[in-house]
Parts: structure tokens; sequence; C-alpha cells
């Protein structure tokens, strides 16, 4: 079966987002026809859009799967919904767990449910930093090496956390 390396972003702000986080990976590795390859450190972060909400604490994982990505989509949004998701409308809202595809492969996609690479992450730092721990050769859509765009990233609000065993 033909396979490929997809980024995922993961977030957490309500509950145990920490455990919640660590409990996500566990999920992607269980899904059909893929394993989780590498994880970077847990981050925390400040809120994006509206501010009345806890910070949240990030991540992102590489996977190699044999799923479509609209397959994927899917069953990401179930993992989402067993970690007791809540869509309320609010953009950017607090949420239990987010996991958002950020590149499949070098595909570009562009349906109405779906929109790889992941449209924001250049401009978010807990995208960007914790991608650069498991990616540091990487090269992004826009022909720049990772490093680049990392050493521009603004810092601020992000901290490294510090695993808890
Ligand atoms: P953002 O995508 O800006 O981080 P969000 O993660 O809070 O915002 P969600 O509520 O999780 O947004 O998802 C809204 C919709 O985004 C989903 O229903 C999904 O169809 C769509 N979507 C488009 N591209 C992607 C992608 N690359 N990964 C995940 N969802 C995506
Ligand atoms: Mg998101
Ligand atoms: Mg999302």
């Amino acid at each position: 079966m033909h396979k490929e390396h997809v980024y995922i972003g993961v977030g957490s702000n309500l509950g145990d987002s920490y455990e919640t986080v660590r409990e996500a990976f566990d999920a992607l590795n269980e899904l059909p026809y893929t394993r989780l390859l590498t994880s970077s450190s847990l981050y925390s972060s400040k809120p994006m859009g509206p501010q009345n909400q806890p910070d949240y604490v990030n991540a992102v994982s590489l996977i190699e799967t044999g799923l479509e990505p609209e397959e994927l989509l899917t069953l990401l949004q179930d993992i989402e919904l067993n970690f007791g998701r809540e869509r309320k409308g609010e953009r950017w809202g607090a949420r239990t767990l987010d996991l958002d595809i950020l590149m499949f492969g070098s595909k570009q996609i562009s349906t109405e449910t779906l929109t790889v690479p992941h449209i924001g992450m250049a401009q978010r730092e807990f995208v960007m930093v914790p991608l650069f721990e498991i990616a540091q050769t990487m090269v992004m859509p826009d022909g720049k090496p990772i490093s680049q765009w990392v050493a521009k990233c603004s810092l601020d609000g992000l901290k490294r956390l510090r695993p808890s065993n």
C-alpha cells in the first residue's frame, strides 16, 4: 500500500491538556493503516483569537498513513469528538482537542473541507517551533527551509514543557 508522511498539529486548552495531547499521540498510532513515527515536545502557548480562554498545549506529530486525506480528516474529527470536543461555532474558541492536517506528503489540496498545506501554519509559532523540532531540514511549500521561518518567529508566549515523567 502506498503510504504518505503526514504532519499533524495537535492542540488542547480544556481539561488536562498535557495528558490529552499525549493520549492523542496514542490515538494517532491506532488509526487504521497508520503508525506514529515521531512527536515533538509539548509546548504551552497563549491563545490565538479570543483571549478569554486558557493557554494551550501544542505539539506536532509525524505519522505514516495509507489513508486518503479526506478519510484521515474524518477519523481525526472522530478522535476530537472522543476527547469531548464540542463545536460551538466560535472561531478559535476553547477546545479539548484540535487535530489539524499540516502537510500531507507533498500534496496540495483545496476542497470545501480540506486545505493542505494547512492555511495558517506559517503564521503560528506554536506550529512552526514543534514542527522544526521533528523536521529540521524540511523545505516549506514556498521553497524556503523551515529554519529560516523559525528564525523569524516571535517566541513570545511559547514555552517548551518539561515531560511529567
Ligand atoms: P484552524 O484550522 O484555523 O486551526 P480550527 O482548527 O479551530 O481552526 P476546526 O474547527 O478544527 O478549526 O475545523 C474547522 C474546519 O476546518 C473543519 O471542519 C475542516 O473541514 C476544515 N479544514 C480545512 N483544512 C483543514 C486541515 N488541513 N486540517 C483540519 N481541518 C481542516
Ligand atoms: Mg486548528
Ligand atoms: Mg482544527
